[in-house]
């Protein structure tokens, strides 16, 4: 089939010799892509990689895969082949995918179920999105969306409503994440929240928080373009430039809780990740939604103690996530024209490395999300 393959950091290529992937399970789901959007770590897999993906002449940890391997892992469809057993979707249906792979995807890989691994003590737990071995569809485990077909487990398949379309919803895999990091500020209807940060994810989050019926969202970015956007999806918006106390003016926003209720580091440097938790009224939880470098930072361990702050991280989604975005979108908390903002463009599958992975890093104030069409433009 046609699509892009990862060869290694700096080495995409497009081919059309992409090994089709087949229905060998029987709750397998092939799928024919209508839209596959480019992440960030598929920038950072380009530019610093392989992180996710398998170094050269070793194997994905659940499926024993090698390179070279087909990335995208945000990716909508139409079904166009199930296993025997699968019910609650049927050829011709518009899906998203759960990309996440974990212990219980072992099973599907011939080769690592001779192994009779058990599971992790997270999967245990009922949280595969931090399953020791976590990976994603796309990011080493089988095909990803950047090829014409994808097949994965029926239980990461969800079956979307009729009315929205396919390019937006290859959005919610991006939203998912941000509906993850609300889920973990134990977020309640009419509380306060701060993301700092307005990329993909910085965006994606003021969807979710409106999903989640905040009263006030806050984001905090200098570029301007990039408050352009959080402005169109309803945010009040922030430049930390032009403000010399920007933690004292932040809070002044919500003088009743002297503080946020929840704050989103979307931007992951030192300083943004000290306001996340600075801006918090007493008892706020700060979520820290972006992806660092593997080193340690200096912070102030009392900025949580003297008003029983709480910081976390959050890391990707669960399927549940991923029905809640398909509801709220549904029921209007999210909607539709708002996740349409969040698309900036469209490629073909030839032109993704010039016109989607090198526009992105060139012109990173005016993407968003670009999505790749490896079936041609379909909606
Ligand atoms: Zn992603
Ligand atoms: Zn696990």
């Amino acid at each position: 089939m046609k699509g892009l393959l990862y060869y290694n950091r700096g080495d995409l290529r497009f081919s059309e010799e992409v090994p089709e992937p087949k229905v060998v399970n029987d709750n397998d789901v092939k799928i024919k892509v209508a839209y596959c959007g480019i992440c960030g770590t598929d920038l950072h897999e380009y530019l610093e990689g392989p992180i996710f993906f398998p170094k050269a002449g070793k194997k994905d940890k659940i499926s024993g895969f090698e390179l070279p391997l087909c990335p995208g892992h945000e990716m909508s469809g139409v079904v166009v082949e199930v296993g025997d057993k699968v019910t609650h979707v049927k050829k011709g249906d518009h899906v998203v995918i759960e990309a996440t792979s974990h212990c219980s995807d072992k099973a599907r890989y011939k080769e690592t179920m001779k192994q009779g691994l058990p599971f992790c003590s997270a999967c245990k737990a009922g949280k595969p999105n931090i399953c020791k071995d976590l990976n994603f569809l796309g990011l080493g485990t089988g095909s990803g969306g950047f090829g014409q077909y994808v097949v994965y487990g029926s239980d990461h398949v969800l079956k979307l409503p009729e009315f929205v379309p396919l390019d937006t919803a290859a959005l919610v895999e991006p939203i998912s994440v941000a509906w993850h990091a609300v889920e973990q500020a134990n977020f309640k209807p009419g509380q306060t929240a701060l993301v700092i940060g307005g990329g993909p994810i910085g965006l994606a989050s003021i969807l979710a928080l409106k999903g989640h019926k905040a009263s006030r969202i806050v984001c905090s970015e200098p570029a301007l373009m990039r408050r352009q956007f959080a402005e169109r999806l309803g945010a009040e918006v922030f430049n930390p430039m032009e403000h010399k106390d920007t933690v004292g003016d932040l809070k002044a926003l919500v003088p009743e809780t002297e503080g946020f209720d929840a704050a989103f580091d979307c931007s992951g440097i030192p300083i943004t990740f000290q306001t996340s938790i600075d801006a918090l009224g007493h008892g706020g939880i700060a979520v820290n939604v972006a992806i660092w470098a593997d080193k340690p930072i200096q912070y102030n361990p009392m900025s949580l103690t003297y008003q029983e702050k709480l910081a976390t991280g959050s890391m990707g989604y669960v399927v549940k996530d991923f029905a809640e975005v398909i509801e709220a979108i549904a029921n209007g908390l999210i909607p539709l024209e708002s996740v349409r903002v969040l698309i900036t463009g469209k490629v073909s599958a030839q032109d993704t490395v010039e016109k989607g992975f090198n526009e992105l890093i060139n012109h990173k104030e005016s993407n968003v999300k670009i999505l790749v069409t490896p079936n041609g433009e379909q909606l």
